[in-house]
């Protein structure tokens, strides 16, 4: 059984931090006397490639300064469209049954309201972007979809849409005497075909050059959504409906931003991936000695100003540079100062729950 320990010292270093910062996932809960911390797959995926990147981010909330062609302005593309696309299938998989649905409305009205929300028109120049046409583009890739994954052709009950679980403490991860750690996440689309009750997650892509499941099949958010459905799902519908379906699969929609030549509707994949027992209880164990080593981490940072490198990821994040590179290059604790104050900005810092921050 995996825990969470930290040394007397450790924690008074820790509840002082707390006392004086406000983090959005983790803080000191004065009722209940416990660290109370709320991590999402996204910033354990952040703090294993690098805890240097996670304490700048996560911690101290810097960003870089956006610029076109730089690694943070591409991370901000995947992340915003990403963002866009969930929202318009959530609208979908909400009404596509109703009989006052209205395909182009749904398509051209509210994905240019979406896109026009999230300003995706600043990323024009994006390979990604401009390949897929932008919002044009991206029309046409939603009536494609619809029409591919039509109100018939969906063996699909629709369970619910838009399932958000972390600070109501939804889904435990671990609990002891002072600590207790729960995991943060939303469900795009919670789905029933006959056998199994399973969360829908969509995931865009560039395109398909690879096999696109070669991605997910290690990946620890699908691994996530599974384990947390397993725990939400009884509050979502009756036990006796649970109790005639297995829960131990996630349907992944995996959808190509460029059209394939051979054939458009070859853009969208779709697959299951099994999760065993097995599988999450390691997944559990995994989350808890990560956040066993963040703990420690942030404890250094805290008292030292110091966080672990991993320098593989230097050159290596998101397809390009990671954008804290010349802070990290720097000789001395002025040149990081200095580089942080002009080349970054303080923005709020990742919030599961919040995602639309931008
Ligand atoms: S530049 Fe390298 S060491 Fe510095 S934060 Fe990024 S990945 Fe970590």
């Amino acid at each position: 059984m995996s825990e969470i320990s930290l040394s007397d010292q450790k924690m008074a270093t820790l509840w002082g931090f707390l006392g004086s910062s406000e983090l959005p996932w983790i803080k000191f809960d004065k009722q209940l006397g416990k660290i109370i911390i709320v991590v999402d797959n996204h910033l354990l995926s952040t703090y294993r490639s690098c805890a240097q990147h996670y304490m700048y981010q996560a911690v101290d909330g810097y960003q870089q300064k956006p610029q076109i062609g730089t690694a943070e302005n591409d991370r901000k593309w995947y992340l915003d469209f990403g963002i866009v696309f969930h929202k318009m299938l959530q609208t979908y998989y909400s009404e596509f049954r109703l009989p006052d649905f209205n395909l182009a409305e749904w398509a051209f009205t509210l994905g240019y309201k979406y896109w026009m929300e999230q300003n995706l028109d600043r990323y024009v120049t994006h390979p990604e972007c401009h390949q897929m046409g932008g919002l044009k583009g991206f029309g046409g890739m939603l009536i494609q979809y619809a029409t591919r994954f039509t109100a018939e052709n969906e063996r699909l009950r629709i369970i619910g849409t838009e399932i958000a679980f972390g600070k109501n403490k939804e889904v435990l991860l671990y609990v002891d005497e002072f600590v207790e750690v729960y995991l943060a996440g939303r469900l795009d689309v919670i789905v029933d075909d006959g056998f199994f009750i399973m969360p829908m997650d969509h995931k865009t892509t560039g395109s398909f050059k690879k096999d696109p499941l070669d991605r997910y099949l290690n990946d620890e958010g699908p691994t996530g959504y599974v384990f947390a459905l397993q725990q939400i799902l009884p509050t979502i519908i009756p036990r006796e409906a649970i109790l005639k379906r297995e829960c131990t699969r996630i349907l992944m929609n995996l959808i190509s931003k460029q059209i394939p030549t051979d054939d458009p509707s070859n853009r969208f994949k779709r697959m299951t991936l099994y999760k065993s027992g097995s599988q999450l209880a390691t997944y559990r164990a995994r989350m808890i000695a990560t956040v066993q080593n963040l703990l420690n981490d942030l404890v250094l940072y805290i008292q030292t100003g110091e966080a672990t490198r991993d320098t593989s990821h230097c050159t290596n994040w998101f397809f390009g540079r990671c954008f804290y590179y010349d802070v990290c290059r720097q000789p001395d604790a002025t040149g990081i100062a200095n580089t942080l104050a002009n080349g970054f900005v303080k923005l709020p810092i990742w919030d599961t729950e919040n995602i639309s921050v931008s």
